[in-house]
């Protein structure tokens, strides 16, 4: 061992001797390149600007404007016939947990844990990452149902480059009341519950959890205001302690909530968003907009309720059926815009739609523009929001400073939306995924 260490030192030495020599002959210019963009999404404005470009080096926009010169030896890449947008952000994944439309929870949770184990579900979690990547996702927030903090090693490994995929932010196990989201598990196995979940048993033990959490690497702590299809919920006391922790040692806080009971409590006690949200009162959602929580719909399209039905073997439905299933989360999404509540992007995808992940993801964009949000306000949902309520201000916008995490679409998405379906360019970090020269 000790060998191998002074070996090691001294090739560190030898290379950071070349690396100086290197860049002191000539400066490596393969890391600069210059996108002819043309159109491209102003998300902090909402709207499309014609004829830029857009400059990038060792990772980073340097430059937007109109006819930037190319750097000497930089590579030059023609999106003229794209619509160019910042990277997509999706705010609610599970990259760690994939249900067949004949599953539920308990079904599908107790056979991840015990039938898939950790190992082979961290590794088809990295090839669900690889399309959403495709799909033109650079960025996600993964919210548990992992394990162990088997997100935190995935997303290691994609930062040091042994696999690609996006920029993951993630939150290990979801603290929750007991039995998570696993109803009808007998007593006797009741451990179960507390391998895919931190259970919470007190506001001292949650606070606990948010310390080991944060210790483990994790970058937002989830909780579960509600347990929901399970009875239980946080005691004030418990999410009072939960988002004071994390205020101190400086995580954001996000709470799955779907019943208005839980939504109020999780807003009251200061959480940055609520997840789901699928029943709200009126004065629930202008407590969170007076309080800046942002909400993340986790609404399906209807093209997804179709094949879902599809996949479960069930009958189709007639349309207006579906329809009448979607209208009360579209009318809820409507009442918390006209509420003034910041709505983020997240798709909340673990049904296996029998389509990559990622584009099945995406369909919560669709979802949005159903209910009749702006397809503007959709776009910077899915980025300069989601970058906001991640905390990486790096992300979601065209700006010289940002990550140069970049898709081009064919098509403009606020004229056709479904341009959104025909990601023809994905840069992350600078570097070409698909669709270089
Ligand atoms: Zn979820």
């Amino acid at each position: 061992m000790k060998s191998l260490a002074v070996a090691a030192g001294i090739l560190g030495v030898v290379s950071a001797v070349s690396t100086t020599a290197a860049a002191q002959v000539t400066p490596d210019s393969s890391a600069v390149v210059l996108l002819r963009a043309g159109k491209i999404f102003d998300s902090e404005r909402g709207v499309m600007v014609p004829d830029q470009d857009v400059l990038v080096r060792d990772g980073r926009i340097e430059a937007v404007g109109a006819d930037l010169a190319a750097t000497p030896g930089a590579t030059v890449i023609d999106l003229r016939g794209l619509t160019v947008l910042p990277g997509l952000i999706d705010a609610h994944t599970h990259l760690f947990y994939l249900e067949h439309p004949r599953e539920d929870l308990s079904l599908g949770g107790i056979k991840a844990l015990i039938l898939e184990g950790t190992p082979l579900r961290t590794l088809r979690a990295a090839a669900r990452a690889r399309t959403f990547l495709e799909a033109g996702f650079t960025a996600l927030r993964d919210l548990g149902n992992v394990g162990p903090y088997a997100d935190v090693a995935l997303r290691t490994a994609i930062e040091e480059g042994s696999l690609p995929g996006p920029r993951l932010f993630v939150s290990g196990p979801g603290l929750s009341p007991p039995g998570g989201q696993f109803p009808g598990i007998v007593w006797e196995h009741n451990a179960l519950a507390g391998e895919e979940y931190r259970i919470v048993r007190g506001p001292d033990d949650a606070r606990q959890a948010v310390i080991e959490h944060v210790t483990q690497g994790a970058d937002v702590i989830k909780i579960y205001a509600d347990n929901d299809p399970n009875p239980g919920y946080l005691s004030m006391q418990e999410l009072d302690a939960i988002v004071a922790e994390a205020r101190v040692l400086g995580v954001p806080v996000t709470a799955h909530a779907t019943h208005d009971r839980s939504i109020r409590l999780a807003a009251r006690a200061g959480v940055d968003a609520i997840e789901h949200a699928y029943e709200v009162a009126d004065s629930t959602l202008a407590l969170m907009a007076a309080q800046g929580v942002a909400l993340v719909p986790t609404d399906l399209d209807s093209l997804s309720v179709f094949r879902y039905i599809e996949r479960s073997g069930q009958e189709m439905p007639p349309w207006e059926e579906v329809e009448a299933f979607l209208e009360p989360r579209r009318e809820r999404l409507r009442r918390a815009r006209a509420h003034g509540v910041t709505i983020v992007a997240g798709s909340d995808n673990y049904i296996d739609f029998g389509v990559p992940q990622g584009e099945a993801a995406k369909r919560v964009l669709f979802a949005y523009l159903e209910a009749g949000m702006p397809a503007a306000e959709i776009l910077q949902a899915a980025t300069i929001r989601a970058a906001r309520l991640i905390g990486d201000e790096d992300l979601g916008a065209l700006r010289p400073g940002a990550h140069a995490d970049i898709i081009g679409l064919e098509g403009d998405p606020l004229e056709d939306f479904t341009a959104l379906e025909r990601v023809r360019f994905v840069m992350k970090d600078g570097e070409i995924v698909s669709g270089g020269p």
